[in-house]
């Protein structure tokens, strides 16, 4: 996922699980794998799941869905191939806010009894159904609440379109939960195949293998013969057409915005080819892009085989596309091999923000990735100040037992997890760095992993005995301890040399106007901004504004970064403009740190609550869990 959360609440993971003897292992299917192999899972405890999968996991969902708009609601069967290991008589599934009505046994639905137990706020209430020691297929039929969190509804006024209703799920951390009942912890996989029936003028498409084109009966089959986390469960159902950019890549989008995201996103294919020179083959087969309406929370969330990603990197320019690469290199961080448990988030993101820079640079070269790396260091840096150096979150292994799993997962796993890599890449050199990391993406491949397995593999296959090496990398400094080892890289940028430059001209009186910034890309503007001073007078702002166009830029960054500084110096030219994107925008790395602006002063707040009260329809589960709570 590429949230970013640098101002606020983390996202959080939960989960955990790991194969043993885990050996090269290039093929991808269960069936491929033995039951003996699969039986061979050693399972962790995840304190984000009721499932206990030592004794009773699941290995393949069958899922046969009704999506129905006017109720807001999901209904059909769950059917699972399961393992019942431990020959007990009780598997567990996790749950919030469903409505189970009945379960069945075996292929020919023998109905058997449940319980769900007490609601946990955050994990949801755990289903216990009574199975027999031979049992190898469990049916659940439910439904889901309107208000089910991973689940966003949107009216057409709120799409691209206007015409057609649209839904979308986002399933990470814990609320796969929230629309299926599941075992929804990252070390358990499955594969799944699903029925989807969808009003006949929308189309549905899933975390699998898609339809490409709108058919007339409104259902829809899928296969995803990977298996898979739980939280990689997506589905969207809307008015939506396919745009093939190449031979393995393509681009999903509401009919009014899919020429836009194929200028966009033209360059995908060449990234994919980018990634797989330097990681090894893709293994998911085809990867397209969807584009949500504006009020997908995230940046983009790397659902296999289809990332959902936001319009607000519909720049025009091409010039945000780094969070392609992004979800794209989760295809092997994350989705390949998937952190076990939420407190080995670092292991799912640190990799993959130091493949998607490492992407950036095979296509654009390495000026251009150092500015990334800069303007990472400083979210980075600013996460350190806000939770204190001394907090425990800034740690790279976490301990979320107790808490929502979408707190206390913040910048730290992205970017200190990526410095910590490239710093084990300066010590060994890149090409030994590359060598390993194909390694371990190839040893537990399709498989879950958690911080200790990830430091064994570290020790015997890269550090191996060199005391001196071990010194160098220092991982307990890096992966227990809070803040930043003093050694840590701080990277630089040439291009930004430039910036600061323009930036200290201006600062000493140089008009605006005046200022040469020619060939721009929105990162040098963004260190620009970020760089401006916090307190500015009218005649400041407006210099800036005039020679600049700031508060109409197209470029959603630009203009985050831009209206903080409105708010802090009561730039009211920037009212309007600021409005419309709150109420348009569902981002929540953007949404944050400008409502946090705004409740600062009282004024701020009462336009805060005007603006919130307003948009708050528009915004998805987890933008408002965190705004409700801010706000209130
Ligand atoms: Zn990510």
């Amino acid at each position: 996922m590429k949230p970013y959360q640098k101002y606020l609440l983390g996202l959080g993971m939960a989960g955990s699980l790991h194969l043993t003897a885990c050996t090269t292992q290039t093929t991808t299917n269960t069936e491929t794998m033995t039951t003996a192999q699969q039986a061979q899972q050693q399972v962790s405890e995840d304190v984000h799941s009721y499932a206990e999968p030592t004794k009773a996991v699941a290995r393949h969902l069958d899922l046969d869905i009704a999506v129905n708009f006017d109720s807001k609601t999901i209904s059909g069967t769950a059917s699972y191939a399961i393992d019942n290991l431990a020959k007990g008589n009780e598997i567990i599934f996790d749950t919030r806010g469903l409505q189970i009505e009945k379960v069945f046994l075996g292929d020919n639905k023998e109905e058997t009894t449940f319980r769900l137990g007490e609601t946990d706020k955050f994990l949801g209430q755990p289903l216990y159904v009574t199975i027999k020691p031979e049992t190898n297929r469990v049916t659940i039929k439910y439904k889901t609440s309107p208000d089910a969190a991973a689940l966003q509804w949107l009216n057409p006024q709120q799409t691209a379109g206007k015409k057609h209703p649209f839904l979308f799920t986002q399933s990470q951390a814990i609320l796969a939960r929230t629309w299926i009942p599941i075992q929804d912890s990252p070390g358990i996989r499955i594969t799944y195949n699903a029925k989807v029936s969808v009003p006949k003028e929308l189309m549905a498409v899933m975390s699998a293998e898609n339809p490409m084109e709108k058919n007339d009966t409104g259902v829809y089959s899928f296969q995803m013969k990977q298996q898979i986390p739980s939280y990689l469960m997506a589905l969207s159902v809307g008015d939506m057409v396919f745009s093939e950019v190449g031979p393995q890549t393509g681009i999903y989008a509401e009919p009014a915005t899919i020429e836009a995201a194929a200028y966009e996103f033209a360059e995908m294919d060449k990234m994919l080819v980018a990634a797989e020179k330097i990681y090894g083959k893709y293994r998911w087969d085809r990867y397209d892009l969807l584009v949500l309406p504006p009020s997908f929370p995230f940046g983009g969330m790397e659902n296999p085989r289809l990332t959902f990603v936001t319009p607000t990197v519909l720049a025009k320019d091409r010039s945000l596309t780094s969070l392609i690469a992004h979800e794209l290199a989760h295809s092997w961080s994350g989705n390949l091999v998937t952190n076990a448990t939420w407190n080995d988030f670092w292991l799912n993101e640190g990799f993959t923000v130091y493949f998607e820079r490492r992407i950036m640079e095979e296509l654009y070269g390495k000026p251009y990735a150092d500015m990334l790396a800069v303007l990472g260091y400083q979210d980075l840096t600013n996460t350190i100040k806000e939770l204190g150096a001394e907090s425990e979150d800034t740690r790279l292994k976490l301990d979320l037992e107790g808490r929502d799993p979408d707190e206390g997962l913040t910048d730290i796993a992205y970017e200190k997890g990526n410095l910590f890599l490239r710093h084990i890449e300066m010590a060994v050199g890149r090409e030994r760095f590359d060598e390993f990391v194909n390694k371990y993406f190839n040893t537990f491949a399709f498989q879950s992993t958690n911080t200790d397995k990830f430091l064994e593999f570290l020790r015997t296959d890269l550090i191996k005995g060199d005391t001196e090496l071990a010194e160098k990398i220092d991982i307990e400094g890096w992966v227990f301890t809070a803040g930043l080892p003093e050694d840590h890289i701080k990277p630089t940028s040439e291009r930004f040399a430039q910036v600061e430059e323009t930036y200290t001209a201006w600062k000493n009186g140089k008009p605006a106007s005046q200022l040469i910034t020619k060939d721009w890309s929105s990162h040098e503007w963004l260190h620009f901004i970020r760089m401006l001073p916090a307190n500015m007078n009218q005649q400041q702002m407006q210099d800036l504004d005039k020679a600049f166009n700031f508060t109409n830029s197209g470029n959603s960054e630009v203009l985050a970064a831009w209206f903080i500084h409105a708010i802090n110096n009561n730039y009211i030219t920037a009212d309007k403009a600021l409005e419309t994107f709150l109420t348009n925008v569902g981002r929540r790395k953007f949404l944050v740190p400008i409502y946090k602006a705004l409740a600062a002063t009282p004024e701020g707040k009462k336009k805060a609550l005007a603006i919130y009260a307003k948009a708050r329809p528009n915004y998805h589960a987890v933008s408002t869990v965190t705004l409700d709570e801010m706000l209130k």
